[in-house]
């Protein structure tokens, strides 16, 4: 069995078996050993834990996982990696369960229910970056059983996680992740770390999840659609963002009275709002509604 993790072996592997990336994938695969130990380590995966690693490539980051981890679910969605993992990479362990699968069309609490009892799981992934955002939402917003989500993103989306109100990074991705998670930036990570090269930088960032929202709303739904809109046009006032949006329906002066009842100005933007703010709004909108 090759032990992966660098690029002579990497190679070898993607040779023996004829592999060629497609880039619909999103397939950049790890080559560098200090990266793959550094998300272990802010995983902080241990052989209590069941991870669910999303889309394995050729395993590389999963042979750290199972030398780590009492057991791994790994979901990859390419058919062409699968006898790689099966027959080749992962065949020395027995604490594996690969699974050939689109993971935005997985039930994963059924998977987590029947592989894990239901219990919390951690999620590792070098993610594919075109959909990155829909699976760390959809992951968040299914309510699946999920402890922490450690993940390689591009640079720029783990600063939108972590950013504050002010600052340029801060939008509607900064309030949806935070209003699950704690974010902890563990590592940067330059594009010669990957095979191809990505032509964007990376970085791993931790969403460690709260046990409740850090902030209580009525209606959670409205708090979303109140962020969406805010952000949906950046450079607009909150009153024209709200008033704009098609997924709410108040008028200008209605608007207007809202953000009066909750102190703010009629001028004030949406940058400039903290979750407690946004909560807040919302809640005096459904009690206006
Ligand atoms: N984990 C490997 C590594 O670090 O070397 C590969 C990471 S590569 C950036 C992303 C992987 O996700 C690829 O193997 C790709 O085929 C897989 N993938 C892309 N879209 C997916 C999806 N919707 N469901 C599951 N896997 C997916």
């Amino acid at each position: 069995m090759a032990v992966l993790g660098n690029p002579k072996e990497t190679i070898a592997i993607l040779n023996k078996y004829g592999f060629m990336f497609q880039k619909k994938f999103g397939q950049n695969f790890l080559i560098d050993s200090h990266v793959l130990e550094k998300i272990i380590r802010a995983a902080e995966i241990t052989k209590e834990d069941c991870v669910l690693e999303i889309g394995p490539g050729i395993g590389t980051m999963t042979q750290y996982l199972c030398e780590s981890a009492g057991k791994v679910i790994a979901v990859e969605v390419d058919k062409n990696l699968i006898p790689i993992l099966t027959e080749d990479t992962l065949a020395g362990y027995d604490n594996v369960r690969v699974i050939h699968a689109d993971v935005l069309k997985l039930d994963l609490k059924q998977l987590i229910q029947e592989e894990n009892g239901g219990r919390p799981v951690k999620v590792v992934a070098n993610l594919p970056y075109y959909i990155t955002t829909p699976i760390i939402m959809g992951l968040f917003e299914a309510g699946v059983p999920l402890s922490s989500v450690t993940v390689m993103v591009q640079k720029e989306v783990a600063d939108r996680m972590q950013a504050g109100p002010g600052s340029k990074d801060y939008g509607a991705l900064s309030l949806a992740v935070q209003y699950y998670a704690a974010p902890y930036l563990a590592a940067n990570v330059p594009p010669n770390c990957f095979m191809p090269r990505p032509n964007v930088g990376s970085a791993v960032i931790r969403l460690t999840l709260h046990e409740k929202p850090p902030v209580e709303v009525a209606d959670e739904r409205l708090l979303f659609q109140i962020i969406r809109a805010s952000f949906a046009q950046r450079r607009k006032t909150l009153v024209n963002g709200l008033t704009n949006s098609p997924e709410l329906n108040y008028s200008k002066e209605e608007i207007t009275g809202f953000l009066s009842a909750c102190g703010l100005p009629a001028t004030v933007r949406g940058e400039t709002l903290t979750l407690s703010e946004f909560a807040r709004l919302a809640d005096v909108m459904k009690a206006g509604a």
